[in-house]
């Protein structure tokens, strides 16, 4: 859907960085690298960017 405002796990605010790294990585960039730049260090913060999947726009058209 839309990316956790803060890491589920360790607290950590995380949206304000997904569009930048939506961006990067969609430019052909290493997600690892976008990763590194980020500051997201630790693997909690670096799972939740390398699974998510935007469904927001699509689920969108399913609304009343
Ligand atoms: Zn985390």
């Amino acid at each position: 859907m839309i990316i956790p405002i803060r890491c589920m796990t360790c607290g950590k605010p995380v949206a304000h960085l997904w569009e930048k790294y939506k961006e990067e990585v969609g430019k052909g960039k290493n997600p690892k690298k976008v990763l590194d730049e980020l500051g997201l260090k630790r693997y909690c913060c670096r799972s939740l960017f390398l699974t998510h999947i935007d469904l927001i726009d699509y689920s969108a058209k399913f609304r009343k």
